[in-house]
């Protein structure tokens, strides 16, 4: 496995002339929890244990391990993008201890040590996206499987929704994506296998009151899904879509709490999701064991708030 190479920016990409008119605004932070202790192997959560004990004991319990050994993940190259922090974190480090050989993306400077492989890029620009494919292939080797994770809101109501913020939604949650498998797909048809899984939302799936431009690009990658699902099947590749429902991330940490406990009310788990219980599907999804005949699927991560 290469070495671990932290923060190392991309080449100075070229930049395509479509530049959005405005940079998205940053994301607010998600916070990050204690270190939860490593439970023993004997050890189980109880079905109301908060939610960092569940995620400790995914982690750490030896099935893990033992799964490790049979998703066949073990030394295959997967591409993540925006896998610093939130969901795609937490995709980066599951894959990892699933024995994958993990790159990822990012816009900032955190220097955080995981992943084999990390790469200042901008979804929105196709030469920085070109240049990441690239570069994994050269130093990590032929990409199995992508991971479209990066995504932002811009949400307010439809007659109030500024052209800025539609663009801006479309240009990084569907352009975003196309700029993202557009390198890696012809390789992968060339050597007849690859997975692709991408994260969608349940606001794709049924709408959302002030989120039409959000719904807009994650209904539109349940399209490009299938379709490429349909057009790579003989030559091996699978492509998928996990929608998560509510999930605790910087994203929905702006969500005021009036409007949250609202949310929670409509979930029959009653809760937001963790980020692991999103990673374990996406997990899934690439496995050429777990989901060798899953293809053309929207598996749908969201506590049973729709079904
Ligand atoms: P966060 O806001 O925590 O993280 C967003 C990620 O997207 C960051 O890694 C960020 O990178 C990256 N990103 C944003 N814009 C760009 C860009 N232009 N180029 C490259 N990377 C970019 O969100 P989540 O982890 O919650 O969201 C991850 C995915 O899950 C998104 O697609 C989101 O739509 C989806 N989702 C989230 C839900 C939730 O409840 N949280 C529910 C349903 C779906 P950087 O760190 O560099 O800013």
């Amino acid at each position: 496995m290469p070495a671990a190479k932290p923060g190392s920016p991309a080449k100075s990409p070229s930049k395509p002339q479509a530049k959005p008119q405005s940079k998205p605004q940053t994301e607010p932070q998600p916070e990050v929890p204690a270190p939860a202790e490593p439970p023993t192997s004997t050890d189980r959560p109880s079905a109301d244990a908060p939610i960092e004990e569940i995620d400790a004991m995914t982690e750490h319990h030896e099935t893990a391990f033992e799964l490790a050994n049979a998703l066949g993940l073990e030394g295959k190259v997967i591409l993540v993008t925006g896998g610093d922090r939130g969901i795609g974190r937490e995709i980066v480090k599951l894959l990892e201890a699933l024995g994958a050989v993990v790159a990822y993306t990012d816009r900032s400077d955190r220097k955080s040590h995981h992943g084999s492989l990390s790469l200042h890029a901008d979804v929105t620009y196709p030469g920085e996206m070109e240049e990441v494919v690239e570069r994994v292939e050269r130093e990590l080797g032929p990409i199995y499987g992508v991971v479209a994770n990066a995504g932002v809101t811009r949400d307010s109501m439809f007659h109030k929704i500024h052209h800025r913020d539609w663009d801006t939604a479309i240009s990084v949650n569907l352009t975003g994506v196309y700029n993202t498998i557009r390198p890696v797909y012809p390789l992968m048809r060339e050597r007849g296998e690859g997975s692709i899984v991408f994260i969608g939302s349940i606001i794709g799936e049924q709408g959302g009151i002030g989120q039409v431009n959000y719904s807009v690009t994650k209904a539109g990658v349940i399209g490009m899904a299938r379709s490429l699902a349909r057009e790579g099947a003989f030559k091996g590749i699978r492509a998928n879509v996990v929608a998560p429902g509510f999930v605790e991330t910087g994203m929905t940490a702006v969500i005021p709490a009036e409007i949250r406990e609202k949310i929670t009310a409509d979930i029959p788990l009653g809760r937001f999701a963790s980020t692991m219980e999103i990673a374990w599907p996406v997990a899934m999804l690439l496995s050429p064991v777990a989901g060798g005949f899953i293809t053309g699927a929207v598996i749908s991560v969201n506590g049973g708030q729709r079904m």
